[in-house]
């Protein structure tokens, strides 16, 4: 068995554990949507409540000079009441004039933070259904997922042990070729020769169209190099089919200038 052959195995069995965890990914996808939508929730509401926070303690601060402002003008009241000159009384009277301004202003600011506080409690509460209703649907997500992986584990630890054991028979130079392709151009890293026109010899790459020069396709049949498309850079294989109109045509030209490993 040539090591192309062999690859084939591989790629055989990568395609059958791809279809098998499509819809497992799928609801793994899903799952992971759901839970970074919730994070983004819970860290807005983080973010609210340390901000209803500053601004309850704005208020509390705005309430205790108030107090204190309070205090005092009740003690400037006293002071006029016996006051003994009119001037003495006229000062007493700018004095409190002054604090009554004063605490005015500071009631102003405390009623506006206090709108502002409840404006936040409403969203902090809107945050908090979103949370409740986005949790249902993390919660039913990962439900699915697990169903989803359950589902498939006996077969799929199957396919994963005869993987394994058509890995071991690959040479490591062409698995490494094969495992390479896979990171950089994703699962479809196999193409099959394909034939375009029998009377002319043509052939194309499977997977990118672009055609094969005759002797390619005549070396992938005859030799054990893997050989490659120069164009896409998928590992070729050839159906037994394919080959069998190769022949002649293989017999009549040299192999040359072939891309291999
Ligand atoms: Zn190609």
């Amino acid at each position: 068995m040539s090591v192309t052959e062999k690859l084939l195995r591989v790629f055989r069995v990568d395609q059958q554990l791809g279809g098998l965890q499509s819809r497992l990914h799928a609801a793994e996808r899903f799952l992971n949507e759901q839970t970074r939508q919730l994070q983004e929730i819970e860290s807005k509401r983080a973010q609210l409540d340390g901000q209803l926070k500053q601004i309850q303690v704005g208020v509390s601060d705005h309430e205790g000079e108030m107090a204190r402002l309070d205090a005092k003008m009740e003690k400037l009241r006293e002071q006029m009441n016996s006051a003994k000159t009119n001037k003495e009384y006229k000062a007493f009277l700018t004095e409190l004039n002054t604090f009554k301004a004063d605490r005015s202003s500071l009631e102003t600011e405390a009623l506006e933070q206090m709108t502002k506080a409840d404006a936040l409690k409403k969203q902090v509460a809107d945050l908090e259904v979103q949370r409740a209703e986005r949790d249902k649907v993390r919660q039913v997500a990962a439900a699915e997922r697990d169903a989803r992986a359950e589902e498939i584990k006996d077969r799929l630890n199957q396919l994963k042990a005869e993987r394994d054991k058509l890995v071991a028979e690959v040479p490591a130079d062409a698995m490494k070729l094969y495992l390479d392709l896979v990171r950089t151009k994703g699962d479809e890293v196999m193409a099959p020769v394909e034939e375009l026109d029998r009377r002319h010899h043509e052939y194309h790459c499977g997977s990118c169209q672009m055609t094969l020069p005759i002797e390619t396709v005549a070396a992938l049949i005859k030799s054990q190099v893997v050989t490659r498309c120069v164009s896409c850079g998928c590992i070729l294989y050839i159906e037994k089919e394919t080959a069998a109109t190769v022949q002649p045509a293989a017999k009549r030209g040299k192999a040359k200038d072939v891309p291999a490993l």
